[in-house]
């Protein structure tokens, strides 16, 4: 669907407090596919990048026509993809360039990082203005690194590290993604060492929830990992971190204090966010869309003054409550219910209310002060509390 970003600016009424909003990058160019990626990514060549880049600057000036009057931008992620394949000053160029077209306050700017890119761009990313590193570690068993199609070695996330921390970077992520078929028990003690040895701030543990159609999928029907046995492993991990004074504080999320990514909070919290780049996605106040995940349609609308977008909605008061609900309850201090009651006046709580209850009884939520909140020991199984919820 193709609209004019006129269109969009008619049908957003802000109802938050606060206008601060995050920016999200879409850098849509990895490489080399791994076999389980579902994102919007291939391996573009010099010509399409160069196209990214320009055509992205000329997004940021035509969606500042029409939002810039409304946010304040505060958080800024660079994902993709493979954003950490730019040029420093490519990234500098699109943080200026959102800097003369909003007004801003960037208090935190991820880069998202391959361990296998070059180490020395890191001092120079940090000059850029990048403040926080979420490595794509994924795992620090070789063997897992190597079934999962990845590039790097576990050898390299730890250089990625050190030389992360030589170039002045103090807020480091890495994600780790477990469950994973043939995953023993020596790998869930290497990815111990590991975290132990580079001390992240944040770390993402995360597990494929659902394995579409990517070549891995075979790997993982031939290999199944038993419900149970996921569940041990969630909660080992849960335990070793909690030990080892990382909070979790979203469902795959943990952080040493004062961490928390500032950013990934806007989605759970339900705040704006703008995303620029194919396929990125975009919410402010009732209205979401996601650019068309396509280079080139993303690039000819942005060329004619438009947007393409793969999706366009306009939010009923009862659809925001219930996303609102669903990506808040994946918080581990959960939502503050009596707010929710106020920021929908007009809704009818009762049949919510009703099933709170039965779940608060049946153990899966509990009240914790003026939040809702699911149990840390129900957490593998958010997503169907979640649809007994709300539907
Ligand atoms: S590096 Fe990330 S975005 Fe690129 S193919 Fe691999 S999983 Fe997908």
């Amino acid at each position: 669907m193709i609209i004019n970003p006129v269109e969009l600016q008619n049908k957003i009424r802000i109802k938050e407090k606060s206008r601060k909003a995050g920016a999200y990058f879409h850098y849509p160019f990895c490489p080399q596919k791994c076999p389980y990626c579902h994102f919007y990514s291939f391996s573009g060549g010099k010509e399409e990048q160069d196209a990214w880049l320009a055509t992205i600057q000329e997004e940021i000036s035509l969606l500042a026509g029409e939002l810039a009057g409304l946010i304040e931008i505060d958080t800024v992620y660079f994902g993709g993809g493979t954003p950490s394949s730019l040029a420093p000053e490519e990234i500098e160029l699109l943080l200026l360039s959102l800097k003369k077209n909003f007004s801003s306050d960037v208090k935190e700017v991820t880069l998202e990082f391959n361990p296998e890119n070059p180490l020395e761009k890191l001092q120079d990313f940090k000059q850029a203005g990048i403040n926080r590193l979420s490595l794509g570690a994924q795992s620090f068993s070789d063997k897992i690194l190597e079934s999962l199609g990845r590039l790097h070695s576990a050898g390299d996330i730890f250089e990625s590290v050190s030389q992360a921390r030589r170039a002045g970077l103090t807020n480091i992520n890495l994600d780790l993604m477990i469950g994973l078929p043939g995953e023993e028990v020596s790998i869930f003690r290497a990815n111990l060492q590991g975290i132990k040895a580079v001390q992240p701030e944040h770390l993402a543990v995360y597990m494929l929830e659902e394995i579409e159609e990517v070549p891995f999928k075979k790997n993982w029907e031939k290999n199944p990992v038993p419900e149970d046995d996921l569940a041990t492993t969630y909660q080992k991990y849960q335990d070793s971190l909690w030990e080892m004074n990382y909070q979790q504080y979203e469902i795959s999320n943990y952080a040493r204090p004062g961490y928390f990514c500032q950013h990934n909070l806007k989605y759970w919290e339900y705040k704006p966010v703008v995303g620029f780049g194919p396929s990125a996605a975009s919410h402010l106040g009732f209205v979401r869309w996601q650019n068309v995940p396509d280079l080139k349609l993303w690039s000819e609308a942005i060329t004619n003054g438009q947007m393409h977008l793969a999706e366009y909605l306009i939010l009923s008061p009862e659809a925001a409550l219930k996303e609102k609900l669903m990506s808040g309850l994946r918080l581990a201090a959960g939502i503050n219910w009596e707010l929710i009651r106020q920021e929908f006046p007009k809704l009818d709580f009762r049949p919510y209310e009703a099933r709170i209850h039965e779940l608060t009884a049946r153990g899966s939520l509990e009240k914790a002060g003026p939040n809702i909140r699911i149990k840390a020991s129900q957490f593998l199984i958010a997503n169907s509390i979640l649809s007994e919820l709300l539907f």
